[in-house]
């Protein structure tokens, strides 16, 4: 079968850019091999950034620069007001809150905070403050950044895109035919589920595969030199616990940054990473867990974390890769051949991937309407299960931490 463009990989990235390419009338496909979003997406904090993090130094950087205008994309994608509608997303939070702790370095980045941004902090009263905050040192701000739940935006645009979404095999059922390296002749399938096979002939490929996208350059005959992983240990505090959204700056630093979200069962869980995570790559869950108990206790006083559970995930970034292993500015695309290779950088940066990417398309050479329906019988993916909900995430009590598998790449 003749297509368009034939996407691999249905997190943030790709399903972002099967919106896009759709709506533009591309006869477009996404393939995923695992469960929608599992690698980045789902492991996400969810926070719609708006550059604060990227200009504490007291400087616009070029980051903060590229993701300004981003809030006002997704608040209107969130209100349905524009594409993709993303209306059944929801929301862990309109807002954040930032504060800061005890030292000089830490007033100076709140000032910094304001420096050209779109979406700037604004100081609150101590009334006005959530009891979570009660006790903290100094000023307490709102950020304008909403904070989204990473499953239900996978499932809003998974249940859109159900007719054009399939699962594959990635070791057993994908055979690339190439012409040359980085110019992809077909690519076969052969269905998990009943053996049955399918031969699409697609213009154009493109990887949105995030850690998958060095096999996935490998099998089209391209370097997989071009990619670098960043990893993260968070932490997950569950139990009678405020509902918190927010960063605890200190300096140039996001010492600790909060999302929250209820489980299955109602119970409050946090996500804790920002400067934690960085650290706790170093450490084991016991050494991470009492690090992150007694930099809780410290940043918020008001909370009480004696009934609390806690759990941890290890998980990578995957990006192209930089000259210094430093986190990219933005965006990163290669293009080579037919093939396209896409990282976002950010979840936030997702529809600026997806309208790079689909500005380098070709016009759509098929002018009818994609008929969907030799696809009908083919197994579709699930949405990934978020970090808490996963079956091998294991809670403990301080003092009875289990050694944690670590979590699979992307
Ligand atoms: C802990 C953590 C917190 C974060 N918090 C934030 C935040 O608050 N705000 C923000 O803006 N960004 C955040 N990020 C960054 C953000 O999550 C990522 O930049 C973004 O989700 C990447 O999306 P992606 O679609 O490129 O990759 P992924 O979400 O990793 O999706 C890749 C998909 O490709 C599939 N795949 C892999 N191999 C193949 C193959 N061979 N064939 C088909 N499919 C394949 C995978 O199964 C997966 O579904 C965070 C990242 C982490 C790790």
């Amino acid at each position: 079968m003749r297509l368009d463009a034939l996407i691999f990989g249905g997190g943030a990235a790709g399903l972002w850019l099967l919106d896009r390419m759709s709506r533009d009338g591309h006869h477009v496909l996404l393939l995923e091999s695992h469960s929608l979003g599992s690698g980045q997406t789902i492991a996400s904090q969810g926070i719609i950034h708006g550059g604060l993090k990227y200009s504490l130094a007291g400087m616009l950087t070029k980051s903060a620069k590229n993701i300004r205008e981003l809030p006002t994309v997704w608040r209107d994608s969130l209100l349905g007001k524009t594409t993709p509608n993303l209306t059944r997303t929801q929301l862990r939070s309109d807002c954040c809150y930032l504060w800061q702790t005890d030292t000089l370095a830490s007033r100076a980045g709140m000032i910094g905070a304001r420096i050209g941004l779109k979406v700037k902090p604004e100081t609150i009263s101590s009334d006005e403050r959530p009891e979570s905050l009660d006790g903290v040192y100094g000023t307490v701000a709102r950020l304008p950044e909403q904070v989204i739940s990473p499953h239900s935006f996978l499932q809003d645009l998974a249940t859109q895109y159900d007719d054009r979404i399939l699962q594959i095999d990635a070791q057993q059922g994908l055979e690339f035919q190439l012409d040359s390296p980085g110019e992809v002749k077909a690519i076969r399938l052969i269905s998990p589920t009943d053996g049955s096979t399918l031969e699409l002939h697609p213009r154009q490929v493109i990887f949105t595969a995030g850690g998958g996208n060095a096999r996935l350059r490998q099998q089209a005959g391209l370097s997989a030199d071009v990619m670098q992983r960043r990893p993260l240990h968070m932490v997950l505090v569950r139990g009678p616990l405020p509902e918190l959204n927010g960063h605890c700056l200190d300096g140039a630093r996001t010492r600790v940054t909060i999302t929250s979200e209820r489980d299955q069962l109602g119970r409050m869980v946090w996500q804790v990473g920002g400067q934690v995570a960085e650290d706790g790559v170093k450490m084991d869950a016991r050494s991470l867990t009492e690090h992150v108990r007694r930099e809780l206790s410290s940043v918020l006083p008001a909370v009480d974390l004696r009934q609390a559970e806690w759990s941890t995930y290890a998980v990578d970034r995957a990006e192209g890769a930089t000259v210094n292993g430093g986190r990219p500015e933005s965006i990163q695309v290669l293009c080579a051949g037919n093939v396209t290779t896409g990282w976002p950088t950010k979840l936030v940066l997702a529809p600026v991937l997806a309208e790079e990417i689909s500005s380098r398309a070709t016009s759509p050479y098929l002018s009818a309407p994609f008929d969907t329906t030799p696809f009908a019988e083919w197994p579709r993916p699930a949405v990934a299960a978020l970090p808490w909900e996963e079956a091998s995430c294991h809670w403990w009590n301080v003092g009875s931490v289990p050694v944690i598998p670590r979590r699979r790449a992307a």
